[in-house]
């Protein structure tokens, strides 16, 4: 089971009920702060992320620069393994 955590506060996603742990490819929700993220899931690891409509007020100049680290090191986690294997496939 994958889960995601929001960029924003850090909180679970709320995943929708069509939510395929292993393959999606949509919408999910932030229980916490509703912010509207897009996320995209192959063979259960994180390929895409990206907020679609943030919910929180405008964000301080440092906290962009945190949303970056933390997607370079979800990058970094699910390493070059996984996309290698992808490359294979292609
Ligand atoms: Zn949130």
């Amino acid at each position: 089971m994958v889960e995601v955590e929001c960029l924003l506060c850090e909180k679970p996603l709320k995943l929708p009920k069509d939510f395929d742990s292993e393959d999606y490819d949509g919408e999910a929700v932030c229980q916490e702060c509703q912010s509207l993220f897009h996320i995209k899931i192959v063979k259960s690891k994180v390929r895409k992320y990206r907020i679609v409509e943030r919910k929180f007020g405008p964000l301080p100049a440092g906290v962009m620069v945190e949303i970056f680290k933390a997607v370079a090191e979800a990058k970094r986690k699910q390493g070059l393994e996984a996309q290698e294997r992808e490359r294979e496939e292609k």
